[in-house]
């Protein structure tokens, strides 16, 4: 029996509870496909010794594991406070005041990290804080100063987050500090970069143009948190890689409730663009202590995946929970059920579209005809891995195998669902050689047998980006021999 492959890729955290080598060696053990590194915490220096080791560790455990370096943004906090917290009535007065310093807030007031918050907020506008545990109504705004009335209290610490309700925040979406940690990531050549906050496509292409000057080809993903990036959806998905339901924050700026459906929008629409779509937050956020997720849970990681997500993700679980790797087995676990679901594997995507590019349409009816023959698998000979990509958009539950010889594309692919990367290091100039070699390949690792149909697609001239052009079925055992 083969074993089945998961499709949805997993993305986890590292932090705390994940920084030994082995804690990671069984993060990577249980089935972890990419790994975040939250740049909201910790030093560049830190980072770089995280990345060394994910990679060193991973090429031990002989995965592809990506990097996805996520950058802090203009995330707006509380200054700190006396006592390092206060608790809050309903009905309380409690005052916002830009001119409070760090460490002197108390029950009346407190600072804040946004110099122009009093400008971008009015009265009767919401504020949610500490992810709406603690909700503040705006009466009143006078110089640096926000007087407020408490709607739901509560316990209020040192450097909570503060979201307007609605959105509305004028915030630089690319920080000094930020700038400063796109380097950081260059230099441990990170394989994503997600932006926090962006509110359209000119936010995208401003973090683009700084890893293009740090000569870095890192994926680009945006991260959907607030209610104006709604607004722009298809012009952000367009100027980036992947993008990322960031449902923390969104959640907060456009209430909850509205998220299942805004999650089913974002990954239809993502989809039918060519972009990569991960599910965020609050996952499996029970298992931070405790080894078994709730069945809600498990009902939204499995939803995910009927949505058509590439990868759900893990934050605090594996940052600082106390089941990291317990979490990502129960998580994997869930996805391959839940793949097993016909909608999962049925696809009715781009029927009715046209296509320009020769590559993207051999990837269309490489998937047509993989669902609709008795086809084992599907070996992509690609540079760039945008073939696997096309192939990734269209629900199948045959593997799509990216055969590379760049190490970068192997790791970026590695996030695309369905798609799993093999090391291809030869260009062949005969294609019946590049056929056998990419078969035995895979007969080796286990994924295909004598008899299996597999299908091949590559281009004319092997090593050259853009240019498959062909799509060519084989039976395994059964192949022409070459002459050499
Ligand atoms: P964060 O992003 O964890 O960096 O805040 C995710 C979210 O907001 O959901
Ligand atoms: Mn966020």
């Amino acid at each position: 029996m083969r074993a089945v492959l998961r499709r949805t890729k997993i993305v986890a955290t590292l932090g705390p509870a994940t920084e030994s080598d082995a804690a990671i060696d069984s993060l990577i053990k249980a089935g972890v496909d990419v790994v975040r590194l939250n740049f909201s915490h910790g030093t560049p220096d830190e980072h770089r010794a995280r990345a060394e080791k994910i990679r060193r560790i991973g090429l031990d455990n002989n995965r592809h594991l990506a990097i996805l370096a996520d950058l802090q943004g203009p995330k707006i906090r509380l200054k700190k406070f006396k006592a390092g917290s206060i608790d809050l009535a309903v009905g309380d007065s409690f005052c916002l005041n830009i001119e409070c310093p760090d460490g002197e807030g108390d029950s009346d007031q407190v600072g804040v990290t946004y110099g122009k918050l009093a400008q971008d907020v009015g009265s009767e506008d919401i504020l949610m804080l500490d992810d709406g545990r603690v909700v503040l109504q705006v009466d009143k705004v006078e110089g640096p100063r926000i007087d407020c009335t408490v709607r739901v209290g509560g316990e209020l610490s040192d450097n909570k987050g503060i979201n307007l309700k609605g959105g509305g925040l004028t915030a630089e979406v690319l920080t000094d500090k930020d700038r400063a940690d796109v380097k950081t990531a260059a230099l441990i050549d990170a394989d994503y970069l997600a932006v926090s906050f962006p509110r359209n496509a000119a936010d995208m292409n401003q973090a683009r143009r700084l890893l293009d000057a740090e000569g870095c080809s890192a994926g680009l993903v945006a991260k959907i948190e607030r209610a104006e990036a709604l607004d722009n959806l298809e012009e952000i998905i367009a100027a980036s890689d992947a993008i990322m339901i960031a449902r923390g924050d969104l959640g907060v700026e456009i209430g909850d409730a509205k998220l299942p459906a805004v999650q089913k929008q974002i990954i239809s629409k993502a989809r039918s663009m060519n972009c990569v779509v991960i599910t965020a937050t609050q996952m499996m956020e029970s298992m931070r202590d405790s080894p078994i997720p709730t069945r809600a849970e498990v009902f939204d990681v499995a939803n995910a995946v009927l949505d058509g997500t590439d990868a759900v993700m893990l934050s605090a679980e594996t940052a600082t929970g106390t089941y990291p790797s317990e979490t990502v087995r129960s998580m994997s676990d869930i996805c391959l059920n839940a793949e097993q679901h016909s909608r999962a594997i049925k696809s009715r995507h781009r029927l009715d579209d046209t296509f320009e590019r020769v590559d993207e349409a051999i990837a269309m009816a490489t998937m047509y005809t993989a669902n609709h023959l008795n086809v084992r698998a599907i070996a992509s000979l690609t540079e760039s891995g945008s073939t696997a990509l096309w192939m990734s958009r269209i629900s199948s539950g045959i593997p799509i195998f990216a055969l590379s010889r760049h190490q970068s594309t192997n790791r970026k692919v590695n996030l695309y669902r369905g798609v799993f990367p093999v090391d291809f290091p030869t260009i062949h100039t005969n294609h019946a050689e590049a056929n056998q070699e990419a078969v035995e390949l895979m007969k080796k690792q286990g994924s295909i047998a004598d008899g299996d149909l597999v299908i091949i697609t590559k281009g004319d001239l092997m090593g050259t980006g853009g240019g498959t052009n062909a799509m060519k079925i084989v039976e395994v055992g059964n192949m022409p021999d070459f002459i050499a």
